[in-house]
Formats: structure tokens, C-alpha cells, sequence
């Protein structure tokens, strides 16, 4: 596969992109189920009607446009300065939901404007960022400005519950700390509830906790929210030093570069699994320590089965989705000590400390019944496509019974794999125990 092919496909995929945004008939998001179709919608109309009948509550000071145009630039300057490590922490986040540090714009005007300045804010970030970082499918695009519309209604709602007199804004002091504070709870909740509800309904095989999305993630969030009060209060009280936030924003943004791109190095940008280089060194490194403490390492590889049927069948883009689905599933039947790892094309490496050869063969097992029963959600040039017939070969190793060297027990675990292959696929094998008191030692 050249890389000039890859070029093409993914200027082809731009295009189209660029191209459905006006043809609304054509969404993918029509092919999904009526309970998903039924909930974005009512979702985005949500925000319409929230929009209209607020446009006329709050009136618009001449002050009012300044603060958005402040809100607005400082937004566009955080995209443009922060694009090139976005798009890295964008593939590394791939299958779960994508959080930024540019949100803190949005959620300073909803503090601070107006709610009918407010959605144009909305409306401004998100198609800056739409032509600029991502382009995901349009109703996913919208969806997304809707759910932040109604947060941005909820947040607004307690702040005029809390301070009516001061709205749009809060006042100074310890009441202005709790109006901002549950506004920005509200703010929270709102938006990722009807994220994580629209992740479920649309992927009934994501389970839960994974819908739910990292930790860190959160942090990240409540980090934004953060930046966005400091931002509103420098707006209310000295809209100068704005500036100095952005710069210290994008300042630490670009140093955090650093540990992105360690991240990068390890990780293949398809999958978001580790890349083989990275696998090898993390082996050699567990094989050292397995040594060392006397404690057994288990290896599993995985073939998927006539993968390039799959290519034939839908194309290769469809085979590049179900690679990333197929990673996602491996990635989360494990457990955190292990390291999942592509091998390149639609080969994967499991490193398993201190697992048994009947254990590394039971987890090669478990794999195994994973991908025959994963379903995968296709979007095709042709609609979407629900695809369960995947199968693959599976190859286990054990140091120190199938060999003491990385290369050895890498050879191991790769003969294992043929030899399910040779016997039929769908199958796990388990390399012979090759340690001198074995009675099938070579
Ligand atoms: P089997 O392993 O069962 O013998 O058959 P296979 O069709 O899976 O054959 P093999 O493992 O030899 O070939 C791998 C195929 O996987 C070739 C190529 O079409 C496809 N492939 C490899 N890398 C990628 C990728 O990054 N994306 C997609 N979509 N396909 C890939
Ligand atoms: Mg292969
Ligand atoms: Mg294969």
C-alpha cells in the first residue's frame, strides 16, 4: 500500500465531506437506527427552539459585541495556534469521545454574553474548528454545537437563579463564586450526558464505561471550564489581560508538544495501539524482568482471517474502520498491565506479564470469541454496513516453556499462528513446551 494511495483516499474522503455538508438527504446519520435518528434530532431542535425563544429575553449592549469579538478571536487564535497538536491528540483519542482546552471560550461567553451572542459564539468556534481541524460528518458536527447550546442554556438557567440581577454576567464576591461554579456544573453534565446517551444509542456494543470516556478526559474538561471563568472574570474586569491568558494558554499547550509526540512515536495513529518498534522494546523489557523475578511472560499473536475480503468486499476505507474496531475490542479485554501492539496490516501482538502458558492460551482464547462476536457499524460509499463475520488466528507463546529469547519466543508464537491458519482458521494454538523436562521438548 502506497502512501500516495492513502493520499488520495484521504483527499477523496475531504471532499465528500466538504461535499454532504449541503447535501442533508445523503447524512449517513439517515441509515442509523430510528431511536438515534429520533434523539439528534430532538436534540438539535432542542437548541433551535432554546435559541429563538431566548433571543428575545436579554437584550444586546454595544459592549456585549466587543466581548464576543474578544471571545472570538481569542477562540480562532487558540485553534490556529494549537491545530498541529490537536490533530495528534485527535488520533491518539480515537473511539472515545474527544475532549480539548478550547471549549474555555465558549463557556466564558455563555457566562458573560447574552444568550442570542452566545449561540453565535457557538456557531463561530465550531465552524472555525469544523474547516480547520476535524471534519467529521456534518449531523455529528451539528449535534455536537447542539448539545452545547443546551448546556450553555442550563448553565444560563442557574445563573439567573442564583443572580438575576446581574445576568448576563455574575456578580463579584462569594455568591458570583457559587453562580459560576453550579453554572459550570450544569454547563458540565448537560453536554456530557447528551454525548454519552447519543455514544450508547448509536453503539449498543460500546459498553458503558467505555461510552463514558477517560478520566483524564474529565479533567481536561473541568480544566477548560476553569480557563473559561478566568477568561470571563479578566473580560469583566480588565479585558486587556485576555491576552496573557491566551499566550500562557498556548505556551503550555505547545510545551505539553513534548510529551505528545513521545506519545506519538509509541503509538500507530490508525489503531492508537502501540506500533511494533514500541512493542519490542516494552518485550525485551518485561522478558528482562521475567528473568530477573522468575516469574513466567505470555505472548499472543492475532491474523485476522481473509481480511482482504473485507477490503474487496467494502473498500478499503470500511477495512480501516474495522481494524480501529477490532483495536478498540482487543485494547479493552485486556487488562492495563498488558500491551496490545500492531504488527503492521491486520497482524496484532499481545504482551501479557506474568501469564502461564494455560493462561496466555485461555486470554488467546478469549480474543478469539471477542472478534467472532464483534459487530462492527460500517459507513460505506454505498450506506452503512453491519459486518459480524469476522474471525482470526491466534498463535500463544510462554517464556520461559516456548523459548528464552524474544526472538525465539517471537518465532514461537508466529509458527503457532500458521499453524491455525493451516488447520482451518478461527482457531487458537499453543506453541510446544520446548523446556528441557518437557516430554515434547525438541
Ligand atoms: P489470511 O490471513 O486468512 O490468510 O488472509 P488475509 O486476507 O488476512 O491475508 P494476509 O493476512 O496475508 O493479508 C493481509 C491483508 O490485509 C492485505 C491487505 O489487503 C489488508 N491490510 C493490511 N493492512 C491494512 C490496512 O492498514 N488497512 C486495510 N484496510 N487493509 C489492510
Ligand atoms: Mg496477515
Ligand atoms: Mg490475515
Amino acid at each position: 500500500m502506497s502512501s500516495i494511495r492513502h493520499w488520495r483516499l484521504w483527499r477523496h474522503r475531504r471532499r465528500t465531506d466538504r461535499q454532504l455538508a449541503w447535501r442533508p438527504a445523503r447524512w449517513s446519520l439517515w441509515s442509523a437506527p430510528r431511536v438515534v435518528v429520533g434523539y439528534v434530532l430532538v436534540v438539535d431542535l432542542a437548541a433551535v427552539a432554546v435559541l429563538i425563544s431566548t433571543s428575545r429575553l436579554v437584550g444586546v449592549h454595544p459592549r456585549d459585541w466587543a466581548w464576543l469579538a474578544v471571545l472570538a478571536a481569542g477562540s480562532a487564535l487558540h485553534i490556529e495556534g494549537a491545530r498541529g497538536i490537536e490533530r495528534l491528540r485527535e488520533i491518539a483519542a480515537e473511539g472515545v469521545p474527544y475532549v480539548n482546552l478550547k471549549g474555555m471560550w465558549t463557556f466564558a461567553g455563555v457566562l458573560v454574553l447574552p444568550p442570542t451572542l452566545a449561540g453565535l459564539l457557538i456557531a463561530l468556534t465550531y465552524t472555525h474548528s469544523w474547516f480547520r481541524l476535524r471534519r467529521v460528518t456534518p449531523h455529528r458536527w451539528i449535534f455536537s454545537a447542539a448539545t452545547i447550546v443546551l448546556a450553555g442554556a442550563a448553565a444560563g438557567v442557574c445563573l439567573v437563579a442564583i443572580a438575576p440581577a446581574n445576568y448576563p454576567g455574575y456578580p463579584g464576591g462569594y455568591l458570583g463564586l457559587v453562580a459560576v461554579t453550579v453554572a459550570g456544573l450544569a454547563y458540565w453534565f448537560a453536554n456530557y450526558a447528551l454525548v454519552v446517551g447519543a455514544v450508547l444509542l448509536s453503539n449498543p456494543e460500546a459498553n458503558a464505561r467505555a461510552a463514558l470516556g477517560r478520566l483524564s478526559d474529565q479533567t481536561i474538561v473541568a480544566g477548560s471550564l476553569g480557563l473559561g471563568v478566568a477568561a470571563a472574570s479578566l473580560l469583566l474586569h480588565d479585558p486587556w489581560f485576555v491576552v496573557v491568558l491566551l499566550l500562557t494558554i498556548l505556551g503550555l499547550h505547545r510545551a505539553l508538544l513534548v510529551g505528545q509526540f513521545q506519545t506519538a512515536a509509541r503509538t500507530d495513529p490508525q489503531t492508537g495501539l502501540a506500533n511494533s518498534v514500541f512493542w519490542h522494546e516494552m518485550a525485551r523489557k518485561e522478558l528482562a524482568r521475567a528473568e530477573r523475578t522468575k516469574a513466567p511472560l505470555g505472548i499472543v499473536f492475532l491474523d485476522l482471517d481473509h481480511f482482504k475480503s473485507v477490503n474487496d468486499t467494502y473498500g478499503h476505507p470500511a477495512g480501516d474502520q474495522v481494524l480501529k474496531a477490532i483495536a478498540n475490542a482487543l485494547r479493552r479485554e485486556l487488562r492495563t498491565d498488558d500491551l496490545v501492539g500492531r504488527f503492521g496490516g491486520e497482524e496484532f501482538a499481545v504482551l501479557l506479564p506474568g501469564t502461564g502458558p494455560a493462561d496466555t492460551t485461555a486470554t488467546g482464547e478469549r480474543l478469539r470469541q471477542r472478534i467472532e462476536t464483534l459487530r462492527v457499524q460500517l459507513s460505506t460509499s454505498t450506506g452503512e454496513v453491519r459486518l459480524s463475520d469476522l474471525t482470526c488466528s491466534v498463535g500463544a507463546a510462554t517464556y520461559p516453556a516456548s523459548g528464552t529469547t524474544l526472538e525465539q519466543l517471537i518465532l514461537a508464537a508466529d509458527t503457532a499462528t500458521y499453524t491455525a491458519k493451516n488447520a482451518g482458521r478461527n482457531r487458537v494454538v499453543t506453541a510446544p513446551d520446548q523446556s528441557p523436562d518437557s516430554p515434547h521438548a525438541a
